[in-house]
């Protein structure tokens, strides 16, 4: 549904991602792990065509993209959830995601199926996005980018600094999202989250895939992985 291949991102003239590649099937969850600074904030955005590669290649649902917009990459079905949610603070929740619906594709994902997914949003519809907490923000930023109905749905540290419990309703609605067929891959500084649900594993050292596999795969180089991601 998603790859990007060799992808190499700098800032100006210091390189981020190095020969970069991932891809993502219908359906399947991705875990994107690494240290602060590996890189992993980075290759989310060169694959929702937010930062253009100096070379690579994206593709998405069996199209090639040559050097896309955000916009043509969101059309093409990927939606991107920043680190810093961007909920807009003065609107309600229901006209957050009022804001977030879009004409373009048959809409298999509509309020009401956010609300299901997350039924503590449908307790705070009338709250301002100011006004919620960063649990209930994360929900609100999913339920947003589903409402862009993706083939793939990417995930900046979706669960970073929040209470278990939420990160439990998190982690039930990440999987209830892919089981409709979604892609979705997600970044995380280490393994506990992702391999709780990811089927497949990236880590990032320093720009550059240092290790990649299954969960299989994992449980064999337990080690190695955590060597890459320990600070
Ligand atoms: P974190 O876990 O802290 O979010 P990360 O793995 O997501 O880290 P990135 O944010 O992708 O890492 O950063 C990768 C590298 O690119 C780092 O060396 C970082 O300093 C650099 N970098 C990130 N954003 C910019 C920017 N806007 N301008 C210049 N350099 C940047």
């Amino acid at each position: 549904m998603l790859e990007l291949k060799t992808a190499n991102v700098f800032y100006d003239n210091s390189q981020a991602l190095y020969g970069f590649s991932l891809a993502a099937r219908m359906g399947e969850v991705v875990a994107l792990i690494g240290r602060n600074g590996a890189g992993k904030s980075t290759a989310l955005k060169a694959m929702a065509g937010w930062l253009r590669c100096r070379s690579g290649s994206l593709t998405v649902d069996g199209t090639q993209m040559d050097a896309p917009t955000p916009e043509e990459v969101n059309r093409a079905g990927v939606a991107l959830v920043p680190e810093d949610r961007q909920v807009f603070p003065t609107l309600t929740v229901d006209e957050n995601l009022r804001m977030a619906r879009v004409t373009h594709a048959p809409a298999r994902w509509r309020d009401g199926d956010v609300y299901d997914l997350f039924p503590r949003l449908a307790e705070r519809r009338t709250a301002s996005g100011a006004a919620l907490s960063g649990g209930e923000q994360q929900m609100l930023a999913i339920g947003r980018a589903l409402l862009c109905q993706p083939k793939v749905l990417l995930l900046d540290e979706p669960t970073e600094g929040l209470a278990p419990v939420v990160v439990n309703a998190l982690i039930e609605a990440i999987r209830a999202i892919s089981a409709e067929g979604v892609a979705i891959v997600f970044v995380e500084q280490n393994v506990r989250i992702p391999e709780l649900l990811a089927h497949r594993f990236y880590v990032l050292d320093s720009g550059r895939i240092g290790w990649e596999g299954d969960r299989a795969a994992l449980e064999r180089d337990r080690i190695i992985v955590e060597h890459l991601i320990s600070v």
